[in-house]
């Protein structure tokens, strides 16, 4: 098969072995046509992967077997996994009536709740590459390529680098577009045990769906594994002190009889997105790519696509494209992150049954900051303008069948169902 971006794609590094860093390597080695090519798989394993991201959305389900080979059922009970639904609410918007958002179509389309510990070597199993295990100090462009320069190690080249290193740093406004109309920014991780049982011949076939529990202080996920059940409370550091989240989610764990906990961590995260995610040879994926709180769990999700999308490209255009590619590539990702915080923003912008502080800045304050965030001026990229459209079309009274497979980042299924449970 003559596939023409190949040769000039023979050397590539992904750096990071967390659920991104682990996707792109299986990825490269699935999809590359040519037997000789060279991959590193680097990490540094003093360096822990962040360890959550236990929610996924059904694209997760095809893919993984095929980068796999395994069949759906050994997959799913490899990853302690359950099947995910869609995302029930619980005490959002303005009618105080829980709902739930189905994938679509309803109660046929799953994607999985699976263990992010085990995901990485999951996929491990179906990589060919040189494992190094070393720190990188930096990535940069060269000429054709980009070179991985290493603490205590000779620096290498490769024609296109990987780098999923995880959340940045900090935030530069050069480098980063900041998404301040999500209103939270940390999250307190607790382990709780299974209320969903392991089968012994088989996967669960149960239906299940993530919870996603309005509280006084921000929202509670709910995620039903075979081995645990995980909790995490998102809220805002700079509105509410841990203490009172603590407190307010001890006040839940009781209310859902749930005796005993492990507290795993406390993770503060950026809502942002790289402004240059590609540039020809370095392309960052995952957290260090882009990032918004995980209510609509988007990141693998988003990590699935860069991946696919680059390879893609890279293999099959000749190299001559490059160049040309770039900025197509970088404006559609730019948007599909954009596009995918305003609907994840807009679940807040009818409140919920509490009236706290944090929920009154949530819709006064922070939603309202959308359309001057996301102009186009600012970030070069149309994800407004399909925003506006989308719920321009939920107002109609009459939608055409014609404009049924719209979508900004989610389909309209998505965004009706929403509209209908918060009550806008
Ligand atoms: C509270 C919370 C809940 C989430 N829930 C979901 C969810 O439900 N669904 C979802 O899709 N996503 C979710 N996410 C996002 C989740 O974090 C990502 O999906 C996923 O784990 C991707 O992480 P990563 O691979 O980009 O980075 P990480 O897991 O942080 O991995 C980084 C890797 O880079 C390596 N590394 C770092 N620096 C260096 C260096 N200098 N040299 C060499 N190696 C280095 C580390 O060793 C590690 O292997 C959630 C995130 C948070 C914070």
């Amino acid at each position: 098969m003559n596939v023409p971006g190949s040769n000039s794609l023979k050397r590539i590094a992904v750096v990071g072995r967390g659920t991104a860093g682990a996707l792109a390597a299986a990825s490269v080695t699935r999809l590359h046509p040519d037997s000789d090519h060279e991959l590193h798989h680097i990490y540094d394993s003093r360096i822990p992967v962040i360890g959550v991201g236990e929610g996924s959305w059904p694209t997760l389900v095809p893919q993984l077997q095929q980068l796999t080979g395994l069949p759906h059922e050994a997959i799913q009970q490899r990853l302690n996994g359950t099947r995910k639904y869609g995302v029930s609410f619980e005490g959002w918007g303005r009618r105080d009536r829980d709902f739930i958002h189905y994938f679509a179509p309803q109660e046929v389309s799953y994607a999985y709740h699976l263990s992010a510990d085990v995901m990485g070597d999951l996929l491990q199993e179906s990589t060919r590459a040189q494992h190094i295990d070393a720190k990188v100090i930096a990535i940069s462009r060269v000429e054709g390529g980009a070179q991985v320069t290493f603490e205590g190690r000779a620096p290498e080249r490769y024609d296109l680098v990987f780098d999923a290193r995880g959340f940045p740093r900090e935030q530069q406004a050069d480098e980063h577009i900041e998404i301040p109309f999500i209103p939270t920014n940390t999250a307190v991780i607790r382990r709780c045990p299974a209320i969903i049982e392991a089968e012994r011949d088989g996967p669960v076939l149960e239906h299940t769906y993530t919870r996603a529990i309005a509280r006084p202080h921000g929202w509670v996920f709910v995620i039903p594994l075979t081995v645990h059940t995980s909790y995490g409370y998102i809220f805002n550091r700079d509105l509410s002190s841990l203490a009172d989240v603590e407190s307010d989610f001890d006040a839940l764990l009781e209310s859902d009889g749930v005796g005993e906990f492990e507290q795993r961590a406390v993770i503060p995260f950026p809502n942002f997105v790289h402004r240059q995610i590609y540039d020809g040879a370095v392309v960052r994926i995952g957290n260090a790519a882009a990032f918004m709180e995980p209510l609509e769990a988007t990141a693998i999700g988003f990590a699935q696509m860069e991946v696919g999308m680059v390879l893609h490209m890279r293999l099959n255009r000749s190299a001559e494209h490059i160049e040309r590619d770039v900025p197509v590539i970088n404006r559609f990702l730019v948007n599909n992150v954009l596009s995918n915080g305003l609907f994840v923003g807009w679940h807040y912008c009818c409140g919920s049954r509490y009236d706290s502080p944090f929920w009154r800045h949530a819709r006064d304050e922070a939603w309202p900051r959308y359309r001057q965030a996301v102009s186009p001026e600012v970030v070069g990229c149309s994800a407004l303008q399909k925003f506006d459209d989308m719920i321009e079309l939920m107002n109609q009274q009459y939608i055409d069948k014609a404009d049924w497979e719209r979508r900004c980042g989610f389909p309209l299924t998505s965004y009706a169902q929403m509209a209908q449970g918060l009550g806008c």
